[in-house]
């Protein structure tokens, strides 16, 4: 799941009350404006321009995101969380400083995985590759994919052509937009005429997805209907408290009938 906040100048700042997530690392990349990250584990972090928070939920956490700026201009991608990990105690870490490299023209920040023989200090427990890449001007260039992965490109400003090996169709991606890449994919060409900004996402395909309702990951629809039961406590279950915040709980909407999927 990704989320594309902004750019924007907003009349009204972003306020979002304490909420839980299960099964996930939510990865917040800000591009523009602050944001202040509090957590159930009694973390309190402000993110800016060019850091990363990771919050690995695990089996259970709950947070609060409220904006310092007027402006905003924020990516957050959901993370699901593979079988062996996704009962693991929560976590929380912040990024200062994301290494930052040249790609033809492009200017590139590795937010997570390989590239290069460059590695992002962020983890993650399935591989992955998330970079951002911006230019102020016409830039076109070409990047090599790993053949086993699947790619999305996910335009945040501008617009760009994009051009994946073997593919004779050329895509322009304008922001709103993810243009996904099957595997097998050897190399990327990205071209822009103007001011751009892209994230090149990827990662190993899921053999069976996993089942996404509101803020939980899990497998099974009987999970969504325990997780909210939980929340719903006093005391957020196994979600805890968000020390500090102050201001109302976000509510769990009913559990809808679900199936498993795949
Ligand atoms: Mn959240």
């Amino acid at each position: 799941f990704a989320d594309h906040a902004g750019p924007a100048t907003t009349l009204k700042r972003m306020n979002v009350g304490p909420h839980p997530h299960t099964g996930l690392s939510t990865f917040s990349w800000m591009i523009e404006g602050e944001i202040l990250h509090r957590d159930s584990l009694g973390s309190e972090q402000v993110l800016r321009p060019g850091q990363v928070n990771l919050m690995t939920a695990g089996h259970g956490i709950s947070h609060s995101e409220e904006s310092l700026s007027d402006r905003i201009h924020l990516a957050q991608l959901w993370i699901a969380l593979p079988d062996a990990e996704r009962e693991r105690a929560p976590s929380f870490q912040h990024f200062p400083e994301l290494p930052r490299l040249g790609l033809g023209g492009w200017d590139g920040t590795l937010l997570v995985g390989e590239l290069d023989g460059c590695r992002s200090p962020v983890p993650s427990f399935t591989p992955l590759l998330g970079l951002d890449l911006a230019c102020s001007g016409p830039v076109d260039a070409v990047l090599r994919l790993r053949r086993g992965f699947e790619h999305g490109v996910m335009l945040l400003e501008g617009e760009v052509e994009v051009a994946p090996t073997g593919h004779e169709a050329v895509e322009s991606v304008a922001p709103g937009t993810l243009l996904y890449i099957g595997p097998g994919c050897e190399a990327v060409e990205l071209r822009s005429a103007g001011p751009a900004r892209l994230l090149l996402l990827g990662g190993e395909p899921w053999a069976t997805p996993p089942l996404l309702w509101w803020n939980f990951v899990g497998r099974e629809p009987a999970e969504m209907g325990a997780w909210a039961q939980d929340w719903a406590r006093e005391d957020g279950g196994r979600f805890g408290v968000v020390a500090g915040y102050v201001g109302p709980r976000i509510a769990v909407p009913p559990v809808p009938a679900l199936k498993r999927p795949g």
